[in-house]
């Protein structure tokens, strides 16, 4: 099992003082006669056997027959349960990923999934095949002539989903209008504007007094819908990346991939990788895994990095043969099923972003993208507070300069009195042309 600790068990040396032909092994914890039928004093015993046979007898004064460890509260997840375990003697942090699990499970999970790309390439019917719910219940779809002038529109919409008691509350952000227009051009703005407010809701709710029941609502994530129509990418796929690669995890997907044959699909990812490698667009990168893990998941690693884009199918009809239901696409040729990993990479997406790389989404979204967005925030407002204080500097100064007959008020850096300087000189000169100017009226008037 990848995702349990490793067993942490330190065995102290079995030399504490037993009892005299005692047939009993030592269990930690349990009661060790320390009596002088023993024949040995405290003094005779070694400093580690003294501490261990101390221990036991205020063991013993607490509750005489307490067993070794407390009842385990973890059950079949005690990481302490198996038989070779119940002869050594723990501390017991084996058991802190399972405090970890038992509080997240209590707060639930929250995951924002955003979805772009031009209408018509199957973003809402992938995300409820994704999520197997109906979340675009009341959507409006335009007509071709309503489109035309469409602008970029944010929506979302929340379900809160749960699997075995674990709770999900996931959102999902469309974009509808995006690439839809006849002029596209800046139609990513809407949308770098959406997730730039998430993060300043966010930088404000952490900076404020409830930081403890703070909602996330960072996109965590932006599938990314590439059109199986064109060759590649379009100017307006690579505007898009290019312009939010910096903000959200982009993770590419080549929609509606049952439009096209095994060979095509293969052509057409090689491409859409190459273009991506060619145009410097950070899409959202796996973590490589651990030169330790097992060969069958480094495998699976291999494979989940070479299909991007992913090629994805998705419908809303469910088949129902004897001994199966399955959500796909009939043709007079057959049937595309969703879910078969022949068919597309619907399951590779779906594993990725909900069983494996979840938590890796939001984690480069909080260290990377929301640290980048926070210390430009930070950069800003500091930059400001200079400018307002030196702005501040500057009129008390002039004040000052206006009072006194000398100007010598006294400036503490070099920077500060050359600006001074400066702006005394400007002065003096805009007083002298204002003379010019006087005595030239005034030579006017007298006929000169
Ligand atoms: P959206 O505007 O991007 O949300 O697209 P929709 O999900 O509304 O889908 C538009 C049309 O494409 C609908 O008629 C869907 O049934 C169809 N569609 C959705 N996914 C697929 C797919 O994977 N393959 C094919 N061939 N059609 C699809």
């Amino acid at each position: 099992m990848r995702d349990l600790p490793p067993r942490v068990g330190h065995t102290l040396p079995r030399d504490a003082p037993v009892r005299e032909g005692g047939s009993h092994p030592h269990t930690p914890g349990t009661l060790t006669p320390t009596s002088g039928s023993m024949g040995r004093t405290y003094l005779d015993m070694e400093p580690e056997s003294l501490r261990r046979s101390q221990l036991s007898s205020m063991n013993s004064l607490d509750s005489p027959m307490s067993p070794s460890r407390p009842k385990s509260p973890w059950g079949k997840f005690d990481p302490y349960d198996s038989a070779e375990d119940q002869d050594k003697e723990y501390v017991g942090f084996a058991t802190l990923p399972n405090q970890v699990h038992r509080k997240s499970v209590k707060k639930g999970f929250a995951f924002t999934l955003m979805v772009a790309g031009e209408s018509g390439l199957g973003k809402s019917t992938l995300v409820n095949s994704l999520f197997l719910t109906d979340l675009y219940k009341d959507r409006k779809v335009l007509n071709a002539e309503e489109r035309i002038s469409q602008t970029v529109q944010i929506t979302k919409h929340t379900v809160s989903i749960e699997e075995k008691g674990v709770k999900l509350r996931l959102t999902i952000v469309d974009t509808p209008g995006f690439g839809d227009a006849v002029n596209n051009t800046d139609s990513w703005k809407e949308v770098e504007d959406y997730i730039d407010q998430q993060f300043e809701q966010y930088f404000r709710d952490e900076s404020g007094l409830n930081r403890k029941n703070i909602q996330d609502n960072r996109v965590h994530c932006c599938l990314y819908f590439i059109s199986p129509y064109g060759h590649g990418l379009r100017p307006l796929d690579i505007e898009f990346m290019r312009a939010l690669h910096g903000k959200v995890n982009i993770v590419p997907v080549l929609a509606k991939a049952d439009s096209l044959t095994p060979a095509e699909i293969k052509r057409k990812k090689q491409k859409i990788q190459e273009e991506i490698e060619q145009f410097g667009i950070h899409i959202y990168q796996f973590p490589d895994c651990d030169s330790d893990e097992e060969d069958e998941f480094k495998q699976q690693d291999r494979e989940l990095k070479e299909s991007i884009p992913f090629a994805v199918i998705g419908s809303n009809v469910l088949f129902e043969t004897k001994n199966r239901r399955f959500r796909g696409r009939m043709y007079p040729w057959g049937v595309v099923e969703v879910e078969n990993p022949a068919h597309s990479d619907f399951l590779k997406l779906r594993n990725m972003l909900v069983r494996t790389h979840m938590q890796d989404l939001k984690d480069v979204t909080r260290e990377t993208h929301y640290e980048n967005y926070r210390a430009q925030c930070i950069q800003n407002m500091t930059r400001m507070v200079v400018m307002e204080k030196k702005r501040s500097l500057y009129s008390r100064i002039r004040e000052s300069a206006s009072e006194l007959p000398m100007p010598l008020a006294p400036v503490d850096s070099g920077t500060e009195r050359l600006i001074w300087e400066k702006d005394e000189e400007l002065r003096r000169m805009q007083e002298v042309l204002q003379r010019i100017q006087e005595q030239m009226e005034l030579a006017h008037k007298d006929g000169f």
